[in-house]
């Protein structure tokens, strides 16, 4: 592929509301645009068991049902989107690149729409440990804990997913949930002969010297153990705008959101934010969804250096 042909015009990083929007007025506008998105059922919206008052809906659906409506839009105007992790970016240039483990996009404009379901570390243990054992990404760190046991800490169809992921590599995976159940009641995954589900437990802490050696749990009877192991993933959701891939690539406040004005624009030319990683007092899918149209054709008028915003983009 020649290097033009692989070039977007839009890249956008989430796809959430926010990024599915933003996705569908640029490819409206026959601008190449590839939605990025870490997984369908990471962001806030996946998560919403029934949404009833997103504008335009006759009857209540899930968060879910509603997500893909958005991706169909989207895709339906030409959209491409890749299932795929962002890790680094690499935004001061006229071409704007960003990098996944295995591969990089590069792009005129790009879109950051990774919401906010993002945590601060509150395990004992798990700041200190970060990179010596711990980790966030299993597709990134994977690799490393061949034949060694490892935990999944969490409940969520991303923490399964991630678990199922960590069989290949690991003798044995540790799937720890807080809950009685888990929130997906069948997956490939978990037939998998290596994971083992602990549930109704939490972790105290991760201890080691150099790197993570063993975790303490505590059960529902609140009866403390140990688990030796090497590698502890961490996929636990909070309420934290997720921006830990930008490493200082665009501007955020003290409070780790990105500032973007009205029109969506970061302080970086051609990065524009949409959704619940700004910093807001409203996260709701239609804000988020707005912001990705405000964000779509701020992009739109960078591309094409135009002095004002083209709003009509009907046939
Ligand atoms: C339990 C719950 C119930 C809710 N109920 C309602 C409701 O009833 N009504 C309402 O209006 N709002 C509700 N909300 C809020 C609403 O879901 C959010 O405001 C909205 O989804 C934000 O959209 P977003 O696109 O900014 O982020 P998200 O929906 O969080 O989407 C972000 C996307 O970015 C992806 N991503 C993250 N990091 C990366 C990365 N590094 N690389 C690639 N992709 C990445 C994620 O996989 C995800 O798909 C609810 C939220 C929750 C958690």
């Amino acid at each position: 592929m020649s290097e033009q042909e692989s070039l977007y015009d839009v890249i956008i990083i989430g796809g959430g509301p926010a990024g599915l929007s933003a996705a569908q007025y640029t490819s409206r506008s026959k601008l190449k645009t590839v939605v990025l998105d870490k997984s369908a059922a990471a962001g806030a919206l996946a998560y919403a068991s029934i949404i009833e008052n997103y504008p335009g809906l006759t009857s209540p659906m899930s968060g879910k049902e509603l997500l893909d409506v958005f991706k169909q839009q989207a895709l339906s105007f030409g959209a491409e989107y890749i299932e795929s992790q962002i890790i680094g970016v690499k935004l001061d240039s006229d071409i704007k690149e960003v990098f996944t483990i295995d591969s990089s996009y590069k792009g005129k404009a790009v879109i950051i729409a990774t919401g906010s379901m993002g945590r601060k570390p509150t395990i004992e243990g798990e700041a200190g440990f970060l990179g010596r054992g711990v980790s966030y990404c299993a597709v990134c760190d994977a690799a490393f804990f061949k034949d060694k046991t490892v935990c999944v800490i969490g409940n969520s169809e991303e923490a399964v997913k991630e678990a199922g992921f960590l069989t290949k590599f690991a003798e044995t995976v540790y799937l720890i949930s807080p809950t009685p159940k888990l929130k997906v009641d069948d997956h490939p995954a978990l037939h998998e002969k290596n994971l083992e589900v602990i549930l109704e437990s939490f972790v105290k802490s991760i201890e080691g010297t150099d790197t993570v050696e063993k975790i303490r749990i505590v059960d529902s009877s609140k009866k403390e153990s140990e688990i030796p192991l090497s590698g502890v993933f961490v996929y636990m959701h909070g309420s934290k705008p997720i921006v830990d891939f930008l490493y200082g690539s665009v501007e955020l406040t003290e409070e780790e959101c990105i500032q973007a004005n009205r029109m969506m624009e970061t302080a970086t030319p051609g990065v524009f934010a949409a959704g619940d990683v700004i910093c807001t007092e409203i996260r709701q899918v239609v804000t988020a969804a707005s912001n990705g149209c405000v964000a779509a054709l701020s992009a739109e008028k960078y591309i094409h250096h135009r002095k004002r915003h083209k709003h009509d983009w009907g046939k």
